[in-house]
C-alpha cells in the first residue's frame, strides 16, 4: 500500500520518552485519514532506545526503525529520515513531545486544502522554554535573518510538514551540514504555517548542550551567508583608517617636537592590527574549512539498519548477507 504520510522522528538516547511518544502519537496517526509510517531515526543511541523501539514495533506495524551507525547529530538524523521516507507528505518532529503530535492533523489539512508544499509549525508560546533558551533562540534567528536575507519564520523549529517535491529537492541538495530550518524556507516553495504551543520535554534531558547549539549557529551562518567575510573586509578597512589616523598623529607630533618615543601608540597599533588580522584569518578559516569538508564529500551519516528491509539498506529481507552500510550526504 502506498504511504501517504511519513512521520520522521530523530531519536538520541530517548528511552524514557519513547513509550510516552508512542502512546500519544499512535492515536493521532491512526485518526488521520492517511496511510502512514512512523520513521524513528535512532541517531546512535547508547541507552536502551533501540530495544524500546523494537519492542514498540512488535505491535505497531507502521513503526519503522532506521538506525545510524554513530551519532550524527539532530539535523543529519532528520536528513537520514527524509532520505528514507516514502510518503507523499513528510512531517518531522522531535521525540521528546515538545512538539505536540496533535498538530499533524491541521498541518496535513492545510497542505491538502491550500495546496502548499510546506507547512511550518510555529511556536506561538515559548513560556515553557528556559529564559536562556528563549533569548539565545531569538538572537539566533535575528542574526541569521539579517545576515542571510532568508525569510525563515522566527520561532519555527524543525516541526514541519513537507510535500514530496520539497523532500526530493532537499535530498538532491549537495550541501553538507545543512540546517533544515533555513534550507527549507530558502527553497521558496509555497508555504503555510500552523501555530502551536511548545510543551515541556515529557521525560529525559535535552540532547542539545551549548556546544551543539554553537555548532548549529555556525553552520547556519556560514551555510547561508558570506556576510562574515564582508565583515572581515570592513574590519580591515576600519583598521586601515585607524592606522592612517595614527600616522598623521605621529607626523604632527614629530613636527611639533613631541618626540617622546611613542611606545603606547606602537603597542596599541600592533595589537589592534594583529587582532583584526587574526579575526579575519579566523573567519576565512571557517569558510575554507567548510570548502575542505565539501571536497572530502564525507557523508554526514551512515545507515546501519532499516526495519523496512530487515538488515542494512538494499538488503533482501531475510537474506543472511552481512548488513551493508549506506551513506548519504546530509
Ligand atoms: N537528537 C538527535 N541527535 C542528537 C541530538 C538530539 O537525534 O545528537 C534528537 C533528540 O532525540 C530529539 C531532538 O533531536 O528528538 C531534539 O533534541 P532535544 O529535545 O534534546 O533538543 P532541545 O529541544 O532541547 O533543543
Ligand atoms: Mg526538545
Amino acid at each position: 500500500m502506498p504511504v501517504e504520510l511519513s512521520i520522521v522522528i530523530p531519536v538520541y538516547n530517548e528511552e524514557d520518552v519513547l513509550p510516552l511518544l508512542a502512546d500519544r502519537l499512535r492515536p493521532v496517526a491512526e485518526g488521520l485519514d492517511a496511510a502512514y509510517e512512523v520513521i524513528t531515526v535512532d541517531d546512535g543511541s547508547t541507552d536502551l532506545s533501540p530495544v524500546v523501539l523494537q519492542r514498540l514495533r512488535r505491535d505497531w506495524p507502521q513503526l519503522r526503525v532506521v538506525r545510524l551507525r554513530a551519532n550524527a547529530g539532530h539535523q543529519a538524523a532528520i536528513s537520514a529520515g527524509l532520505a528514507t521516507a516514502r510518503g507523499d507528505y513528510v512531517v518531522t518532529l522531535d521525540a521528546d513531545l515538545q512538539d505536540p503530535p496533535e498538530v499533524i492533523a491541521p498541518m496535513l489539512t492545510a497542505a491538502r486544502e491550500q495546496g502548499v508544499d510546506v507547512v511550518y509549525g510555529v511556536r506561538g508560546d515559548r513560556s515553557t522554554d528556559t529564559a536562556f533558551k528563549r533569548l539565545s533562540a531569538r538572537a539566533f534567528y535575528r542574526v541569521i535573518r539579517t545576515l542571510s536575507g532568508t525569510h525563515a519564520q522566527v520561532d519555527a523549529g524543525d516541526y514541519r510538514l513537507m510535500s514530496r517535491a520539497t523532500v526530493d529537492a532537499i535530498n538532491a541538495l549537495p550541501e553538507q551540514h545543512r540546517v533544515l530550518r533555513f534550507v527549507v524556507p530558502a527553497l521558496g516553495f509555497p508555504s503555510a504555517s500552523v501555530t502551536y504551543r511548545r510543551d515541556e520535554r515529557a521525560a529525559g534531558t535535552s540532547k542539545y548542550p551549548l556546544a551543539k547549539m554553537i555548532r548549529l549557529s555556525l553552520d547556519s551562518v556560514t551555510g547561508f551567508s558570506t556576510a562574515p567575510l564582508r565583515f572581515a573586509t570592513w574590519l580591515g578597512l576600519l583598521g586601515g583608517v585607524a592606522a592612517f589616523g595614527l600616522l598623521l598623529y605621529a607626523l604632527v607630533a614629530m613636527a611639533l617636537g613631541h618626540t617622546l618615543p611613542g611606545w603606547t601608540s606602537t603597542v596599541v597599533a600592533v595589537a589592534g592590527v594583529g587582532a583584526v588580522q587574526l579575526l579575519c584569518v579566523g573567519i576565512l578559516g571557517e569558510y575554507v574549512g567548510r570548502m575542505y569538508t565539501h571536497l572530502q564529500a564525507r557523508p554526514t551519516y551512515f545507515i546501519a539498519y532499516d526495519s523496512l528491509t530487515g538488515t542494512g539498506p538494499g538488503a533482501v529481507s531475510g537474506a543472511d548477507e552481512p548488513a551493508r552500510t549506506e551513506s548519504r550526504r546530509a
